[in-house]
């Protein structure tokens, strides 16, 4: 047997809505896929307005314009998260404070917020980790006592909940991603959503995705011509993605379903070994209903983290493990951190190792993975 890490599911249906838009003779970013999309998202997620974007990194950029940063403003943001979350901070010119993890979920410890909220701050950034919710209770309360932004890195956490109500929806803002490693794909792509009614704040994401123009309202007849309004960039997919992305959504819980059945299969095993395996499985807490992205757990020590890769590896199962913490990279360091700054972090993300996860994932296939990992780590210990 050879298991990938990843096999990118696929309906059969992404052909078929691709000839559908070419067919339609309207293939850039404001056709007859790409609005079916948005108004897919704004109804079955609930929130004002959606809009497709070439990736979640966009996303992310589109939100930090939206937020007018100027120079020393401060971001909160976790340091156990993809470069993109900080990046799209930096190109603004603003500032990125680091806080430190709690490591039951590995997603940002709300207990650590407040006491680096200063008066530059302008957003916390969380990030749901595996599709798994922050304390989104907490985290508003925070922002609110100090009229400060929440914006959610929803990239992992497409079709995820917090108390019944889906992720990316929760924050000012939410940010998602549909690149081929995540649930629902279609190669390259991403999604803001806008989780207000006001307008004002509508029509800016529309006219800073077009280039700084109102382009959006021209299409819609709203004006007659459009004209260059302020900065901005980019941020618009074209449609024959969005048609291959509209045969993913349809198949949401189906392809949810599926990965819940990966996941249940390697929990429910391995829950009974923790103590004699002395691994530590992720926690979900109650009030998350996730969407099975990431199945991961951490051993005792990053040796023995790397021995079992290394002989799954040999065996032909592909594990892996990320991030690398962004204040102990070469940027990060440049940027002022240094080792010893976020001790959870650090040391957390030295012991995670992440399972194969994915819908065309068999029953023997599982069944080959679990006995050659149980073996593996009982002659690791
Ligand atoms: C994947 C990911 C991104 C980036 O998504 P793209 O669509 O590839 O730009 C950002 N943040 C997190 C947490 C991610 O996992």
């Amino acid at each position: 047997m050879n298991i990938k890490f990843l096999r990118p599911y696929y309906t059969g249906n992404e052909t078929r809505y691709i000839e559908d838009s070419l067919s339609k003779s309207k293939i850039y970013g404001e056709g007859y896929y790409t609005h079916k999309v948005q108004k897919f998202i704004e109804k079955k997620f609930r929130t004002q307005k959606a809009l497709l974007v070439p990736s979640c990194s966009a996303a992310l950029n589109l939100s930090t314009f939206l937020l007018d940063i100027e120079a020393y403003d401060e971001v909160i943001m976790p340091s156990f998260t993809f470069m993109s979350t900080a990046n799209s901070v930096l190109l603004r010119g603003g500032k990125i404070v680091f806080v430190d993890i709690d490591t039951n979920t590995m997603n940002i410890d709300p207990s650590k917020i407040e006491e680096k909220i200063t008066s530059k701050t302008k957003a916390i950034y969380v990030v749901h980790y595996a599709g798994v919710s922050c304390d989104m209770d907490k985290i508003k309360m925070l922002a609110k006592a100090h009229n400060i932004v929440v914006i959610e890195d929803a990239a992992q956490a497409v079709n995820s909940k917090y108390k019944g109500q889906y992720l990316g929806t929760i924050g000012d803002l939410g940010c998602y991603s549909f690149h081929e490693t995540k649930n629902y794909n279609c190669g390259e792509g991403g999604a803001i959503l806008i989780n207000t009614n006001n307008v004002n704040i509508i029509d800016r994401a529309e006219i800073i995705r077009e280039k700084g123009t109102n382009k959006s309202k021209k299409f819609r007849g709203e004006v007659t011509t459009y004209t260059w309004l302020e900065i901005g960039d980019s941020f618009v997919m074209s449609d024959i993605l969005s048609a291959f992305l509209y045969a993913q959504l349809e198949e949401l819980d189906t392809i949810k379903l599926e990965r819940k059945r990966v996941f249940d299969f390697y929990y429910n095993n391995l829950i009974k070994l923790e103590n004699e395996l002395n691994i530590k499985l992720q926690y979900i807490p109650e009030e998350c209903d996730p969407n099975y992205h990431i199945f991961f757990f951490l051993v005792d020590n990053k040796h023995r983290r790397n021995i079992v890769i290394e002989k799954l590896t040999d065996l032909n199962i592909e594990a892996t493990f990320h991030y690398v913490p962004l204040h102990i990279t070469p940027l990060g360091k440049k940027l002022g951190y240094k080792e010893g700054d976020l001790p959870k972090t650090e040391d957390a993300s030295q012991r995670l190792i992440r399972l194969p996860i994915y819908p065309s994932l068999k029953d023997i296939e599982l069944q080959f993975i679990l006995d050659n990992l149980v073996d593996v780590l009982k002659k690791t210990l």
